[in-house]
């Protein structure tokens, strides 16, 4: 077994991130089951969040952030996040990350549920892109080792400290394990439990199951963020139309041409994500169609090609001028707002082990993302991590939310399920019961299929039946939560509670022991 001084899972912007911090640190080993550079942070379009502007303050976007979490933000770790953000920006700037500037300052623009302009970009619509090369770069003339194809399939405890981790190299099959006393799981999001999402198909969940399993608490998994615009064209994979073509002027019309956001609420366009997503869902449904438009045909063309070349050459290239052409888009799963609990240094209620990025939940979104805060929150939490690491202290380390009780997945009746299980299956059954307009009867049923299914799973050999696994786990873990919320806040919305109830104003978490 090999020692390192900090193991990283995962090859993000948290993984990378944190990777370059370690470093100085100690030995590092990065395991990633894709190659470097598969991840979601590869496809962040509209950019990272941080009050620089003149006109905004660290307190604006406090309260901004404060705002769109809908009552369960964890109002310390939001002060942390944008009071952080400025410096850890500057650092991405010192890294290599060429963020766009506009008469040599850096150019900001708005987003929705931000009240000011206050979100930097990268090669126009290519900002996670420009990071993920940038860091990677970095990482690959450093002396840290990178595991390319090799999949963490466990999180070696021993009474509540970590000690190592266990992987299989997907090429060759073979077992491989590691011994550390710092791990950090930066394994990102579980998009793809959903059959429309705009996740890569990295997102399933490992690194929730994978917590979980070895006795780590996870918080608020009833909240998924679903985008509202995501390209709806047959035949075409999805593909995410950034909220800051809205931010810039973009109008949303049913399939007759009407723009019906006014209709829903005041800000029209520019509201929460989960308003626009649910209005559309509305819309979608008063006119039986799967699609409404998104249309920028007003704008100047120059604008279009220069602030969002990369959805214009997409849109282009499959045969659709969006400078002329209206552009067809429906909601998608986005991103999990809920993970693995830790305090604002990472840590979680296990000894040594870290959560960094999508797959933790530092509380900063609440019950709903503000858009452009999550790769923010990767890069102040993840050095915050690092910080921790360096002081080495042995601080006990406590649940920081308010909690109860932990809550627990249930055990399978003996009903009879006659759905198979597989992957489109999966997929279906999530976006169809645990996606954007839920019900009790549906989230009890999907929750009793997914009970029945787990007791059948194929053994793990490869990464598939290893995914496989982690998406049925986390995909328990999502519809038991929402099923126990019987309310509507942020991201979560259930037709048969459909309003907020003050009793519910806390957190839901779940611990395996
Ligand atoms: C299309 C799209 C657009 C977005 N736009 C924005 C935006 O404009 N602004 C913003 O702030 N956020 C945006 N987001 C969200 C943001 O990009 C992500 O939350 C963030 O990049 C997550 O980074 P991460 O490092 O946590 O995860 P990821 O970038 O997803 O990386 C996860 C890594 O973990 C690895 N991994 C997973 N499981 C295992 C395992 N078992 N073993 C080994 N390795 C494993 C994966 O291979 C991958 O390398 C967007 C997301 C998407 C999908």
């Amino acid at each position: 077994m090999n020692f390192y001084d900090c193991i990283i899972v995962g090859s993000g912007i948290a993984g990378l991130y944190t990777a370059l911090l370690a470093k100085d640190v100690g030995t590092v080993l990065v395991l990633t089951k894709g190659s470097i550079e598969d991840c979601n942070t590869r496809h962040a379009q509209g950019g990272i969040a941080a009050a620089i502007g003149k006109n905004d303050s660290s307190d604006l976007h406090f309260q901004d952030t404060i705002s769109a979490g809908d009552g369960l933000c964890d109002i310390k770790a939001v002060r942390t996040l944008v009071d952080e953000a400025p410096d850890r920006i500057a650092d991405l700037i010192k890294f290599g990350v060429p963020f766009d500037t506009v008469d040599g300052q850096i150019a900001l623009t708005k987003e929705a549920a931000h009240t000011v302009p206050r979100i930097l970009h990268a090669g126009g619509d290519a900002t996670g892109e420009h990071i993920e090369v940038t860091l990677s770069r970095r990482v690959r003339m450093s002396p840290i080792k990178v595991m390319e194809y090799c999949l963490v399939t466990e999180i070696i405890v021993d009474e509540n400290n970590v000690i190592g981790i266990k992987a299989i190299d997907s090429r060759t099959g073979s077992v491989l394990e590691y011994e550390s006393r710092c791990i950090i799981l930066a394994t990102g999001g579980a998009g793809r439990l959903f059959k429309y999402t705009t996740n890569s198909e990295v997102a399933t969940g490992d690194g929730i199951a994978l917590a979980y399993s070895a006795g780590a608490e996870i918080a608020d998994m009833e909240f998924f963020q679903f985008h509202p615009t995501v390209l709806r064209l047959p035949g075409v994979p999805s593909f995410l139309i950034s909220e800051a073509v809205r931010g810039e002027g973009g109008l949303l019309r049913n399939v007759e041409g009407y723009r019906f956001m006014p209709d829903y609420t005041q800000d029209a366009e520019l509201a929460p994500r989960d308003i626009v997503a649910r209005s559309i869902v509305y819309e979608m449904s008063k006119t039986g169609s799967d699609r409404v438009f998104l249309d920028v045909t007003h704008l100047s063309p120059q604008l279009i090609t220069a602030r969002f070349p990369h959805i214009y050459r997409f849109c282009l290239d499959r045969g659709l001028d969006i400078t002329k052409g209206l552009i067809p888009v429906a909601p998608a799963a986005h991103y999990l707002m809920g993970g693995v609990m830790v305090n604002t240094w990472g840590e979680t209620n296990i000894s040594g082990l870290f959560a960094a990025g999508e797959v933790a939940c530092t509380g900063v979104h609440g019950a709903n993302r503000l858009a452009s805060n999550s790769l923010l929150e990767v890069v102040v939490f993840s050095k915050r991590i690092i910080e921790k690491m360096r002081s080495a202290s042995s601080r006990k380390i406590k649940s920081k939310k308010s909690i109860n009780k932990y809550y627990s997945i249930q055990k399978p009746k003996n009903t009879e399920v006659r759905l198979l299980l597989n992957l489109p299956n999966l997929e279906t059954l999530l976006w169809d019961k645990v996606g954007i307009v839920r019900t009790g009867e549906g989230l009890s049923e999907a929750a009793e299929i997914l009970a029945t299914w787990e007791q059948c799973l194929p053994s793990c050999v490869d990464r598939a039946t290893y995914e496989l696994h982690s998406m049925i786990l986390t995909a328990r873990l999502m519809t038991e939560a929402a099923l126990y919320r019987e309310e509507s806040r942020g991201a979560h919305f259930r037709s048969d509670f459909p309003n907020q109830v003050s009793s519910w104003q806390r957190h839901l978490l779940f611990r395996s022991w």
